[in-house]
């Protein structure tokens, strides 16, 4: 059942087996698991079904250069679905050496390893609509499928991993109706939780404040909790959970919130590989369960101890697409429609230099003296990404020259 914590009646207390906080990739699939059971679960989600301007600026915040990492209310979404109403959809199972302890990164090493999370693994990609769980090329594709560089062996790189691209799913859009069905699992949407209050003497958790932006306030008290609001709420929710201990819940030790890690991301670099240009897997191949899928350059684990380094990967990417000298009318069709695409990925397309009409110029002369290639990508678009249901996850340029510059991904 859906309901809205406004209907919920002043100050009541709410009994449950399950209270799960958040309804994003974590909450839903975690919710969903227990449908059909004898269990009861209540799903709490601060947001509504659509972005609401008052409950997305309960995510805002400051940080200190926005050009390294986004302020916080424009990459997260603060609705049904979390931030899977806007991802890109790019699927990866983490790798063993994540978990190591590497004496080279202070604090490293977890206390689960990567098959600890196996059973997980192949439900996750079913949630997300990902396929088969097989992340390396050589078990995905068949027949067994050309290397990523014809000819190429390394003991530093491993170029047989793949990345499986979810349609995007919006987890939220996907399994509503699930929700509005379910007899056992309750929904509560505008429902925030603003206080974990612990018994006394602090072990054991009471009963979870709620409050809701119209005024309303209960408390839920359960079985279990379970905190499913993403890495930065989660860590907030404990530490101005502080009724019993000051300095807020499992904090002893003062590390809550100090492991922080986004993306370092970026495009450097140029590679240019020798010998024809289909010697080269450059864009996205389907796999047989129909999910497009992308090969990937990563550092081994070996190389990466070796280096004393972290874990990272690479992909084939194009040219500055800011930089009008590329020719490409696609990418300047691109640089023009920036402000058009959403602030994450829109960010991408602007760099330090200046947005002159000069600039912008030279950008639509590159459309107007490449006209074939530019339809042929927007019809390509049109199809394959915007009316498409699985949508083709990024743009792809023909590979004339073998050369590249690298999408890299890496570990902080
Ligand atoms: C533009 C973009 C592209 C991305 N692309 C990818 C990608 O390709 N691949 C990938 O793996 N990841 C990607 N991500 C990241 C991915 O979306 C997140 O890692 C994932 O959604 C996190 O899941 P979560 O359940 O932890 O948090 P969320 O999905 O953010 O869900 C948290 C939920 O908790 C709710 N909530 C928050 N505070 C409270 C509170 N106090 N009380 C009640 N409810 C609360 C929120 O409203 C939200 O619904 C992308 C993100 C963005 C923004």
């Amino acid at each position: 059942m859906i309901k809205s914590g406004n209907s919920i009646e002043h100050n009541i207390v709410m009994e449950t087996d399950i209270c799960i906080v958040g309804a994003g990739a974590a909450g839903i699939p975690m919710a969903l698991e227990f449908e059909q059971t004898i269990t009861k679960v209540l799903l709490l989600e601060s947001g509504d079904f659509k972005e609401e301007k008052k409950t997305q600026d309960l995510y805002s915040g400051s940080v200190s250069n926005k050009t390294m990492h986004s302020p916080p209310d424009k990459y997260r979404q603060r609705r049904f679905g979390g931030s899977t109403t806007i991802w890109g959809g790019r699927c990866v199972p983490f790798d063993p050496i994540d978990f190591e302890k590497r004496s080279y990164i202070p604090h490293s090493g977890w206390p689960i390893n990567v098959d600890d999370l196996a059973d997980f693994y192949p439900k996750a990609n079913s949630y997300l609509e990902a396929g088969y769980y097989c992340y390396d090329a050589r078990n995905t594709f068949n027949p067994v499928p050309k290397p990523m560089f014809e000819g190429f062996t390394s003991s530093a790189f491993s170029t047989d991993g793949i990345e499986r691209f979810s349609c995007p799913t919006d987890l939220g859009k996907r399994y509503r109706n699930r929700f509005a069905q379910s007899s056992n699992i309750d929904l509560l949407l505008n429902a925030n939780v603003i206080a974990i209050e612990l018994n006394n003497p602090g072990i054991e958790v009471d009963f979870l404040q709620v409050a809701t932006l119209n005024g309303n306030a209960f408390k839920v008290k359960a079985k279990f909790y379970i905190l499913a609001m993403g890495g930065i709420e989660t860590t907030r929710l404990m530490l101005v959970s502080n009724n019993i201990h000051k300095n807020g819940i499992a904090n002893h030790n003062d590390i809550l919130g100090r492991f922080y890690m986004c993306h370092i991301a970026g495009n450097v670099g140029r590679l240019k590989i020798n010998g024809a240009t289909n010697k080269v897997q450059h864009g996205y191949e389907i796999s047989p369960d129909g999910i497009y899928c992308r090969r990937r350059i990563q550092l081994t684990a070996e190389k990466q101890k070796e280096l004393g380094v972290s874990n990272m990967v690479a992909r084939l990417h194009f040219p500055k697409i800011t930089d009008p000298s590329h020719k490409s009318g696609i990418l300047s069709g691109l640089f023009l429609a920036k402000n058009f695409v959403s602030y994450e990925y829109g960010k991408r397309l602007k760099d330090d230099e200046e947005d002159t009409l000069k600039l912008k110029a030279k950008h639509f002369l590159n459309i107007l003296t490449d006209p074939l290639n530019t339809f042929k990508f927007l019809l390509h678009w049109l199809t394959k990404r915007t009316l498409a249901e699985r949508k083709f996850p990024s743009v792809i340029l023909p590979n004339k020259s073998n050369q590249f510059s690298l999408e890299v991904h890496a570990e902080q």
